[in-house]
């Protein structure tokens, strides 16, 4: 049985990449320290004996034990409230917890795919982007935490592949969403869903005239699949090339909850990038890849999902209000 070592598995991609592995017959290892992370996303797989878990922070020295034939490094905050409220951490997994797992891969010989961002690309300047645009980041901006993070990362992966020949992989992630995002984390799909959901208006910030470009759980997960299993070691854009601007987004969303709710216009927080789109043809050439769920049936997915969870949960307090936290 193959063994593979998920980190941040009990994230939202972290968790159906566990889900995934352990239906094509690994062994897996999850690894979170449960900062931004929820045991709830894996507690379905606690009975399984192909599966384990470990309460660590990867920043600090990972060991495990036995050998390893995969590792993937998911851990990271990934919404820019948690990079306002958790910067250090947002760093330290980054780069710290990147060399440590870079390290533990050398020793198991291991294969390793980390995963990278389209936040490596910053607010960009070339439309769509492809994998050669080298990005505007702004490295003093409350997003330069996460930004140069991941920036790092993709550099030491490279060091490591390069100088020591470890078998690496760079996945750049573009906009995901679906079942177990965190309904807190103040990006825009679980912001919307829990507005509508408790009866309170849609924020769009800015004039809404941003757009992104999102795409379903599962065809990113069938992406980075793919990647881990081919042997190309520079980095590979995954995500659904199907723009939308914010305001006509938040239009859309009220459609699909019925919400009797309007849209409310608030700041723009600092360097929120105003276009994004990934360019997916290296990975439709490289790992026959595109996605296949449209944002309508995605969309439907997600929102059972928000349906389905408790009172308590779409109440808490710290989901009211939430741009408070946002920077302008
Ligand atoms: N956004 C919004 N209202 C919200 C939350 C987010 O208009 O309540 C906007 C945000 O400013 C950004 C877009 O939606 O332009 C996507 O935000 P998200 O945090 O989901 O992802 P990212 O900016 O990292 O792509």
């Amino acid at each position: 049985m193959k063994r593979i070592l998920i980190t941040g598995a009990a994230g939202f991609l972290g968790s159906h990449l566990c889900d995934r592995f352990i239906q094509e017959g690994f062994h897996v290892i999850g690894m979170d320290n449960l900062i931004t992370g929820d045991l709830k996303n894996i507690e379905h797989l606690f009975k399984l004996e192909q599966f384990e878990f470990y309460n660590h922070d990867v920043s600090k020295f990972v060991h495990v034990s036995g050998n390893l034939d995969y590792i993937l490094h998911f851990a990271s905050p990934a919404s820019p409230i948690d990079y306002l409220k958790i910067p250090i951490q947002t760093l330290k997994v980054g780069s710290l917890g990147t060399h440590n797992l870079l390290g533990l891969a050398k020793a198991k010989q291991a294969r390793i795919l980390i995963a990278s961002t389209s936040e490596v690309y910053g607010d960009p300047l070339v439309h769509p982007q492809s994998e050669d645009y080298y990005g505007n980041v702004n490295t003093i901006g409350p997003r330069g935490v996460y930004d140069e993070a991941k920036r790092f990362q993709e550099s030491i992966t490279m060091a490591y592949h390069r100088f020591h020949g470890l078998d690496t992989r760079i996945v750049r992630i573009f906009n995901t969403y679906g079942p177990r995002m965190r309904l807190n984390d103040g990006r825009v799909i679980p912001a919307f869903m829990g507005q509508a959901l408790r009866g309170e208006d849609l924020t769009v910030f800015g004039d809404g005239s941003q757009t992104r470009s999102f795409c379903y759980v599962d065809d990113q997960i069938e992406g980075i699949y793919r990647l881990l299993l081919s042997d190309y070691a520079l980095p590979v854009n995954i995500g659904n090339p199907h723009e939308i601007s914010i305001k006509d987004f938040a239009e859309e969303i009220i459609k699909l909850t019925g919400t009797d709710q309007k849209i409310i216009y608030k700041d723009l927080p600092k360097d929120d990038p105003m276009q994004r789109q990934p360019d997916i043809s290296l990975a439709k050439t490289l790992l026959g890849w595109e996605p296949k769920v449209q944002r309508a049936e995605g969309m439907q997915k997600t929102f059972a999902y928000f349906k389905g969870l408790t009172e308590d949960e779409l109440f808490r307090s710290e989901h009211k209000d939430f741009t408070k936290h946002i920077i302008k």
